[in-house]
């Protein structure tokens, strides 16, 4: 298919122009596929959706990718250096947007009926650069003339603080792996201006919302101009969604009430939750009763948890709603008394004493499902954060673990992986990942053992030559490679990773020097209000300094922050990692899904029995990773006794003292600032709240077995192969699967 446009793309002159005709290639081609139909269909509504480059992925999925490849390749070019051409679109923050994308990859792919609504944000997550060794945030301009991007005209009024405005809906396509398309809906306004985006900061004026309203991927919310503009731009969203859910229903014939036969909505986390009352304000307005309205909706709404952090629970006081969106307060009111009439338990009610609504408690009540996205994460839910509603609601509540696209997380990104997988137990896996399992009995000899590494080895001479172009920084590749990438946050515990690289740097010193070199790789954006999570940037960095001009260490030990780590990064980073960090302080990472994408490229995960962790340690089996720390239940009780001091273990164990110390050490002085190095200092020693000298012992005791064991390559290799063979639960395939058979219910 398409032989003589290819052939004619890949004789262009410019990679701007082979770029430029791949892409209208792609687009015509998903457009000749056909929509994806069915009576019912599901709209994800998400706040984020991080898609990441699309190019590769879609001539995947429209499988002439090699056909492509191999046209580039007889007129001298690459498909990497084609790729380079594409803006990542970042228009999320990290897991769970990258999640939604996911999983429009797989509702495609499964041919179910599903569009993704969200934000058309013109600027998306800031990129990163580091200066002085701090992260400064620079804004990130993804849209170009051409792009996925396709201008509709579909339009809906929508009421901001008392006035309206008009928005206008673009659609990219996503086109399921060999099936046809649906869409992601991104709605926008006309009269946003980039150009308030000034002298190339991300701050801006926050109150001029006709202007800045999609402008920016959640902005700062560290102040109260940013909440109004996250609550503005929520609205804006789900209003856009539920006028465009009613649209298209009534077109297939719908009279409204039975609007949940041809409409399903699952609210990614509490952000689109206005959703609720806004549709039941606008089947009200069409003349339906108020309590026929609430049954409709409520029969139509699925809701996904996706954190336990409380600070990340959003409750917004009553009078920020008010000014945004007055229309919908009296429903809300009103969904309030409903629950204050039947509950007698405040921990349920969704307006609160102090005047704040709590947007999850909107969903459980009014919705019909409420799902967590691990195991582990789901059972927290039940037996203590959301124990109240369980009560109410037992049947409400199941599990989602997560999960990921094997297109994008190895097809595309480890095109010799998924060769040798195809050579051992053929094609059955790309539609079916729970094939993957018969690699383990097919692959077991020493001779595809010796190709595993082999291709372990290519992949990490690959991302070495990325890097030094990338960032003029040269690595070992022959060193191992300890992966850490992942936003940075207290509770995912970079920080520990840190005292370790102090801990070998010392041991160094000391004169025992690891067998094997050891590369240590960092890749995380932090919030630019999180003051310790910048702190902690800065003391990843000052350390890789140090050890950099030290000749005693450098040979033996390296440290690597790579600047602005994203969807593209990862692609390039995951399939080198030989080693997987995932060590969150127990019951605070709800799933994870870096892990899934490291364990499927072959990495051994070091990790905490916390999130999807826990599943991957039931599959793959003790001696196939490597687990430490406390467990959920013993931390928990910790939060709950409050007997956790850091404090403590500071002053208890020297061994503990000496390595925090290091960081108010003159080596770092010298290198760092002052100021934050000891702002970090403290927060450790007083403070701790993710209980990081917890479990710092045993995380050096078990990974220094990791780093023995790695010695044995045959031994290690059996370990790769586990890992990749038992990764096909982590399909997001599965995942939506069991989406659509326990919550959608479509075809
Ligand atoms: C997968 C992914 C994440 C999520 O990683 P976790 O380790 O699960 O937090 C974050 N950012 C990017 C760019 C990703 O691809």
């Amino acid at each position: 298919m398409y032989e003589n446009e290819i052939a004619q793309i890949a004789a262009k002159g410019s990679n701007q122009e082979v770029y430029n005709g791949l892409l209208q290639l792609a687009k015509d081609a998903m457009q000749q596929r056909g929509r994806i139909q069915g009576k019912k269909k599901i709209y994800y509504i998400s706040a984020e959706f991080l898609i990441g480059k699309l190019l590769s992925n879609n001539l995947i999925n429209l499988g002439i990718y090699d056909q492509v490849a191999e046209a580039l390749k007889s007129h001298g070019k690459s498909m990497a250096e084609i790729e380079e051409i594409e803006n990542e679109p970042s228009l999320g923050n990290g897991g769970l947007g990258r999640l939604a994308a996911c999983f429009l990859d797989s509702i495609a792919t499964l041919g179910l009926p599903g569009d993704g609504i969200g934000l058309n944000y013109h600027l998306g997550l800031f990129k990163q650069e580091f200066e002085n060794k701090l992260q400064k945030e620079v804004p990130n301009p993804w849209i170009t003339d051409k792009s996925w991007l396709r201008r509709t005209d579909v339009s809906y009024p929508v009421m901001l603080a008392g006035k309206k405005v008009n928005s206008v809906m673009y659609e990219i396509d996503v086109t399921g792996y060999d099936n046809q398309c649906n869409t992601l809906k991104l709605f926008d306004l006309d009269t946003v201006n980039d150009t308030i985006v000034q002298d190339g900061s991300i701050y801006f004026d926050k109150e001029n919302i006709s202007k800045n309203l999609t402008l920016f991927l959640y902005p700062d919310d560290s102040d109260y101009q940013g909440q109004l503009l996250r609550i503005y731009q929520q609205y804006f969203m789900v209003s856009n969604a539920a006028q465009l859910i009613i649209d298209e229903a009534c077109a297939k014939g719908s009279n409204l009430y039975d609007l949940p036969d041809y409409a399903v909505i699952q609210i990614n986390d509490t952000h689109p939750t206005m959703v609720i009352p806004e549709m039941i304000r606008l089947l009200n307005g069409r003349g339906i009763a108020m309590d026929d309205a609430i049954s409709i909706v409520s029969r139509m709404c699925a809701y996904t948890n996706h954190t336990i952090l409380a600070e990340a629970l959003e409750k917004w006081p009553l009078w920020f709603l008010d000014r945004v969106v007055p229309q919908l307060i009296p429903i809300i009111k009103m969904l309030d008394v409903k629950v204050k009439e039947k509950y007698q338990d405040e921990r349920v009610y969704i307006i609160d004493q102090e005047q704040r609504v709590h947007m999850a408690h909107i969903d459980i009540h009014y919705g019909y499902s409420v799902n967590g996205v691990a195991a582990l994460h789901t059972q927290i839910l039940e037996d203590s954060e959301l124990k109240p509603f369980k009560d109410i609601y037992p049947n409400k509540f199941n599990n989602k673990t997560n999960g990921i696209t094997f297109r994008r997380w190895l097809l595309h990104c480890n095109h010799e992986l998924a060769a040798f997988i195809t050579d051992k137990i053929g094609e059955g896996y790309k539609k079916d990942a729970k094939e993957l399992e018969k690699l383990e009995a097919a692959a077991g000899n020493a001779a595809d053992l010796k190709k595993l590494l082999e291709i372990k080895s290519g992949k990490k001479a690959e991302f070495k030559k990325y890097l030094q172009q990338k960032e003029g920084v040269t690595v070992n590749e022959n060193s191992i490679f300890d992966v850490q990438v992942k936003r940075l946050h207290e509770y995912k515990r970079q920080q520990m990773n840190a005292l370790y690289i102090i801990y070998k740097y010392m041991q160094i010193k000391a004169g025992k020097k690891p067998e094997t070199p050891i590369t240590m790789f960092f890749g995380a954006k932090a919030a630019p209000a999180y003051t310790i999570a910048k702190d902690i940037i800065h003391l990843i960095i000052c350390l890789s300094e140090v050890i950099k001009n030290d000749p005693d260490v450098s040979p033996y030990l390296q440290v690597v922050m790579l600047e602005n780590y994203n969807v593209t990064y990862a692609e390039k980073v995951i399939p080198a990692a030989d080693i997987s960090e995932q060590i969150s302080l127990a019951s605070k990472e709800a799933s994870g899904t870096g892990n899934m994408k490291f364990m499927l490229n072959g990495a051994v995960t070091l990790g905490t029995e916390d999130g999807a962790n826990v599943e991957i340690h039931q599959f793959v089996g003790d001696d196939n990773i490597y687990i430490f720390g406390e467990s959920s239940d013993a931390v928990i009780e910790h939060y709950a006794k409050s007997d956790y001091s850091s404090e403590k273990f500071y002053d208890d164990d020297e061994e503990i003292a000496k390595l925090v110390d290091f960081i108010i050490s003159k080596e770092m002085f010298a290198v760092g600032d002052k100021k934050s190095l000891i702002r970090l200092y403290m927060e450790l020693v007083t403070k701790d709240w993710f209980m990081t000298l917890l479990d710092i012992k045993d995380y050096i005791k078990v990974k220094e077995q990791v780093f023995a064991d790695y010695e044995n390559r045959g031994e290690w290799a059996k370990k790769m192969l586990v890992n990749i063979s038992k990764a096909g639960f982590f399909s997001s395939d599965r995942t939506i699967e069991q989406y659509n058979n326990d919550i959608w219910k479509l075809k």
